[in-house]
């Protein structure tokens, strides 16, 4: 096996030519025998974004810590005493020497916005505008909150917070500080793709003011827009981490996604993922699962009204879901298992369907594999092993007591769990929030698969846009004011789709000349007008 999966190869692709070996060089960092090394660093530049397109656990957090002077890298000589003066010495003449010198002279300042929001309100006990106001050095909260949208919620207790909103007030206490360097550990869980892009423009325009910015991201349609340069990082999570020089963000994302870095001559990955340049026919396949007439719901006068088209779900299907936060996705799901009655319009065929919600909370006191168990007899089945535990890189952490898991270990148990469920629809939230880019392919492919060879039904409400494009036979747009009122459209083509979804959005993507990736087009630009002026926002004619 290629130690990614359990048994047998599930992708038939055991043939892997060169995994990712430990280097036969002097590492930057090694936190003891037989533990951890990383090699290599990243190098924070003044007025530039600078991404780290990489696995979990593969050594981010423990470069930042060196960048931020928490840890004096040892060059793997966990025994001696820290000595900057010969790091110094072992960068001279590398893009790192002007930064580390800085860093000696106490002339960088740093500000972080950690990976999971979610805890935030374990640490900060108050109010939103508290959290701002200590910490505003710049001045600028009231700018900042109201462009990420979150000025109407600065007055709530932050546990009160949606993981959405604070996603955002993290983005916003960290921005606000006055800092040399800013270090942002996934900025896109939890946010919908208008927030996505203004995240990246106020961490460009910051950037602007000569601040270096470093941005781990999984989210690569964003990485793509936001960073100025990129460095990959690969090895064996847990094992050894080699960060890479700087590429072009444009380079790095296509070697990272054809599974090959040409520079270091190394293949990550025995395939490369591949883009439909052309919408896919999907037309005229697949049973009908359920059809549902016109509805509409609203959850009381004045409040939050949905209006759905009248449709259909096929069997065998993936129908991706679009569209932003707050516009009734969840609501649409209640109706159609029975859990909501729509206020016009009859619809009684309550579907059975196994839903993961956008915010997972397994949090008991169980291990992974009891808690697997205690929902399907499949469990531990070479069956149940090939399909669901091998591609979501289970086996790992089945020991592991469920309220230990981070964030990406939580969210592949609970896909695990939600397929694993007799179910006639599988609803998934926004299941790629925290997996890295590798695990978020891996994924894709277990719910494809699942649903191909089980004749299941899926539908899926994500945000990543490759992600969509890689999972959806078809989509369903969602749109309108968010908390006001919504509309959903019945399900259409891709090309179809990605239309209706992207012109609401006003942003349209070009194709990579070379590896046909789809990627977004600066607004105004030719190409952004010429394909406006179409009518084709995604999809070559
Ligand atoms: P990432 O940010 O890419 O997820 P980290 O830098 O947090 O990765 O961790 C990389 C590896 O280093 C992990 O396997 C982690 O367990 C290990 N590690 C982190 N801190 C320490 C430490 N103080 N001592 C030993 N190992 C550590
Ligand atoms: P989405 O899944 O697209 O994020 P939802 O269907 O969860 O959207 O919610 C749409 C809107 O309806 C939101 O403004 C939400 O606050 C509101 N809403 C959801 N459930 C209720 C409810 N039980 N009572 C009143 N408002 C609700």
């Amino acid at each position: 096996t290629c130690g990614i999966c359990v048994e047998k190869c599930p992708f038939d692709a055991i043939e892997i030519i060169n995994l990712p070996q430990e280097l036969d060089e002097e590492p930057t960092h090694r936190y003891g025998e037989n533990s951890f090394a990383l090699y290599g660093l990243p190098a924070p530049e003044d007025g530039r974004v600078t991404g780290i397109l990489g696995p979990n656990g593969i050594g981010k957090t423990t470069a930042v810590h060196i960048l931020a002077d928490e840890i004096t890298p040892n060059l793997g000589d966990f025994e001696a005493d820290p000595d900057w003066e010969r790091v110094l010495e072992a960068y001279r003449g590398t893009a790192l020497q002007g930064y580390l010198e800085d860093l000696q002279e106490a002339e960088v300042t740093v500000a972080r916005k950690p990976q999971y929001v979610d805890k935030i309100p374990d640490t900060f006990d108050g109010k939103t505008s508290e959290l701002l106001a200590g910490v505003d050095e710049r001045g600028v909260a009231d700018d900042l909150t109201e462009r990420l949208g979150i000025a109407s919620v600065v007055d709530q207790p932050i546990d009160t917070l949606s993981g959405g909103e604070l996603q955002r007030v993290a983005l916003a206490a960290t921005l606000v500080r006055d800092a040399d360097f800013y270090f942002l550990d996934e900025i896109t869980p939890y946010l919908d793709i208008g927030q996505r892009v203004t995240a990246a423009r106020l961490i460009q325009e910051l950037s602007a003011d000569d601040r270096s910015m470093l941005v781990v991201e999984h989210d690569l349609a964003v990485l793509d827009l936001l960073a100025d340069a990129l460095h990959v990082a690969y090895g064996e999570p847990g094992v050894f981490g080699v960060v890479t020089p700087p590429k072009s963000t444009k380079g790095g994302i296509n070697q990272y996604l054809g599974g090959y870095l040409e520079n270091e001559n190394m293949r990550i990955r025995p395939e490369a993922i591949e883009f439909e340049e052309h919408a896919p026919r999907v037309e005229g396949y697949g049973e009908t699962l359920v059809e549902y007439p016109e509805m509409r719901k609203s959850y009381g006068e004045g409040e939050f009204a949905l209006e759905v088209d009248s449709g259909e779900i096929r069997e065998n299907e993936v129908l991706g879901i679009v569209g932003p936060n707050g516009i009734g996705k969840s609501t649409f799901a209640k109706l159609l298992a029975g859990r909501l009655d729509p206020d016009e319009g009859s619809f009684d065929a309550r579907l059975d369907i196994s839903y993961k919600p956008q915010y997972v909370e397994i949090d008991r006191p169980m291990r992974v594999d009891a808690f697997l168990a205690s929902i399907t007899d499949d469990f531990g089945t070479s069956y149940w092993n090939t399909e669901i535990a091998g591609p979501l890189q289970l086996d790992r952490i089945m020991e592991q007591q469920l309220t230990d898991l981070s964030g990406g270990e939580r969210q592949r148990v609970a896909i695990a769990a939600c397929l694993s469920e007799e179910a006639d629809l599988y609803l998934l939230d926004e299941p790629s929030a925290h997996l890295d880019v590798e695990q978020r392919v891996l994924a894709t492919r277990a719910i494809r698969r699942y649903t191909e060879a089980h004749d299941k039904t899926a539908m899926v409400i994500d945000h990543d846009i490759y992600m969509i494009d890689l999972l959806s036979d078809r989509l369903q747009v969602f749109e309108g004011t968010p908390a006001e009122r919504g509309h959903a459209g019945r399900p259409v083509g891709m090309r179809e789709g990605m239309n209706a979804f992207l012109s609401n959005l006003d942003v349209t993507f070009r194709r990579d000349e070379r590896t046909g990736r789809p990627r977004i087009n600066k607004p105004g630009s030719q190409k952004d007008r010429e394909q406006k002026n179409a009518g084709e926002y995604y999809y070559a004619p």
